[in-house]
């Protein structure tokens, strides 16, 4: 299936990418042999628009320095437009590669303005080309207007377009953002992520864009790679890896979620909180097999329990679209429960959780314990 941990498309019928990293390791100098990136596999096809997803420190920024060439590759293959631009005894320059970066800090100069700042990277188109290859650029990232002005009289959301269309200026075959958002507010960053797709989309570049915010992640890309420990640990469109996610590691990443011990039981599987029905990943599981149920607390309903029941509420939060609750089970562990509803329950009501028929739980193999 799809949704499977294999990182390469097995559809024979795709390309063999713009953009590809075959087995890719790359270690820094005095880490006690760790490696950045470890084995890694990516496939970007052209005009593809993809997320990386990972947390901090999982490799995502030397991934990136990698394919831009300002890294070596210990071992593995990068291969831009089909060319092996990086390999164990190969390494080409970045400036040969066509290959765009645009950094978390923008890295602007300053003291110049927007459109010197754009034509910073067009030193080699002589000087009565230059403005005529920039104009587009301009009015698609929305500076037109801007021009003159200087980099530092701009604000964060416009110094990101700066960066955006001097990266694009040099048309690129491939365009690598840096967390570009990072540095905005949480509203800007939603409409400028828009504003980003439609840019790159228009220009009909392929891109990566790496983050560790989920949200963006999903809703930037054609598909997301949800990275860890210096590997692709799964890729898909958005809606196939939040619905099938191949581990709970990338469960967890994807989403919020509480984890408890189960056991499959024909078509169900029973836990502390109840018995639900469940989905699971390729390779499925068995009846009698012990697994981790991975719970997302908007998949999940509650309701009046029965006497005796020993499931209880434990907090309640308000935050205006839901309410959340937390449910403690006889255990003490706590299951996190989302509610539309705004009639408020009481701290302490006995309660019985169920997943609604279209919403099975997530099962996965229980991890060998260590
Ligand atoms: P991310 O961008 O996902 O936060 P990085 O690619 O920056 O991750 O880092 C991956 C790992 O490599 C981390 O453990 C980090 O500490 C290490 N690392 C990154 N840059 C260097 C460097 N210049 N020298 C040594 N270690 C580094
Ligand atoms: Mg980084």
């Amino acid at each position: 299936m799809r949704g499977s941990a294999a990182t390469q498309p097995s559809d024979p019928s795709i390309d063999s990418g713009l953009l590809s990293m075959q087995g890719v390791t790359c270690r820094y100098p005095g880490r006690n042999g760790e490696a950045a990136l470890d084995a890694l596999d990516l496939l970007v096809r052209s005009g593809e628009f993809v997320s990386v997803l990972g947390q901090s420190g999982s490799g995502k920024t030397t991934m990136l320095r990698v394919i831009a060439g300002f890294e070596r590759v210990q071992a593995g293959e990068v291969q831009v437009s089909g060319r092996v631009v990086s390999s164990a005894t190969r390494h080409i320059p970045p400036e040969e590669r066509r290959v765009g970066l645009v950094f978390q800090d923008y890295a602007l100069f300053p003291h110049l303005t927007v459109e010197q700042n754009v034509l910073f990277g067009l030193k080699w188109v002589n000087q009565g080309e230059r403005s005529a290859a920039v104009r587009p650029i301009v009015e698609m990232t929305g500076l037109a207007g801007l021009a003159g002005r200087y980099v530092h009289e701009l604000s964060g959301g416009q110094q990101q377009r700066v960066a955006l269309a001097r990266s694009l200026a040099t048309r690129p075959v491939a365009l690598l953002l840096d967390e570009p958002f990072s540095n905005l507010d949480r509203q800007l960053r939603a409409s400028l992520r828009r504003e980003v797709r439609t840019i790159v989309k228009a220009s009909a570049t392929t891109a990566i864009l790496v983050t560790h915010d989920r949200e963006e992640a999903l809703a930037i890309a054609d598909r997301v790679a949800v990275m860890g420990r210096g590997k692709i640990l799964q890729i898909d469109t958005p809606e196939a890896i939040y619905s099938m996610p191949a581990t709970p590691e990338v469960a967890r990443m994807v989403g919020p979620t509480d984890t408890l011990p189960g056991t499959i039981a024909g078509n169900l599987v029973e836990t502390e909180a109840g018995r639900f029905r469940f989905r699971a990943p390729a390779g499925g599981v068995t009846d009698g097999q012990r697994v981790d149920v991975v719970l997302r607390a908007h998949e999940l309903e509650f309701g009046p329990g029965a006497d005796g029941s020993d499931m209880r509420v434990a907090y309640r939060e308000f935050r205006g679209e839901f309410t959340q609750y937390g449910i403690i089970l006889p255990s003490g562990v706590t299951v996190r429960v989302r509610r539309r509803s705004l009639a408020p329950v009481m701290d302490g009501t006995r309660v019985r959780i169920t997943a609604p028929f279209d919403r099975p739980v997530l099962v996965y193999p229980s991890s060998p314990a260590v």
